[in-house]
């Protein structure tokens, strides 16, 4: 995908809980501002990147970009699994994302056995194609430099920072 990598950056709000963290996949969301500056090449659908909570450590992730059912899909949404064990929620923290790579469209399951299913066969292509040097090297990338401090609470979207 021509637009990619994509970075941004914002305040992580509460869900609508559909339960992901009952399913073990918690997803934490970007604010509507954050969503709403997406540039219109961005399609929606999975994608996986490096994320950061505040000025912690860079974790590889997931993210879905889709059609949000609870807004009778009138609004985008952008939801991060960040891949790994958080000790606590991070509600109210900043997260910063740069998304590298394009996993595939949005669909519909069956089951929820399914959706869980797929998720995980997206979480283990992501873990995997994040080995590779040209992604691994953008967790040096500026954007994760300019730590959260210097900017605090901004938002950023954008492919070059
Ligand atoms: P919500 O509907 O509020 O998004 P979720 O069940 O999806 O609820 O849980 C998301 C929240 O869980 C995030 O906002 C974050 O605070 C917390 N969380 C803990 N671990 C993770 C993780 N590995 N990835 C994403 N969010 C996590
Ligand atoms: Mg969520």
């Amino acid at each position: 995908m021509r637009s990619l990598p994509y970075f941004c950056r914002g305040q992580v709000v509460r869900g609508f809980g559909r339960g992901s963290k009952e399913l073990g996949i918690p997803t934490a969301n970007f604010p509507e501002s954050v969503v709403d500056n997406l540039p219109a090449d961005i399609s929606t659908g999975i994608y996986y990147g490096w994320a950061r909570v505040d000025n912690g450590d860079i974790h590889k992730m997931v993210m879905s970009i889709g059609w949000n059912p609870y807004y009778k899909n009138t609004k985008k949404s952008m939801e991060t699994h960040v891949i790994h064990k958080f000790k606590e929620d991070f509600y109210g923290q900043t997260l910063s994302v740069a998304m590298v790579g394009y996993i595939r469209p949005e669909r519909g399951f069956e089951s929820l056995d399914e959706l869980i299913a797929a998720i995980h066969s997206d979480i283990e292509e992501a873990k995997m194609k994040l080995d590779l040097p040209e992604h691994l090297k953008l967790k040096e990338h500026h954007f994760f430099k300019t730590a959260v401090l210097t900017t605090p609470n901004q938002i950023l979207n954008g492919h070059r920072l």
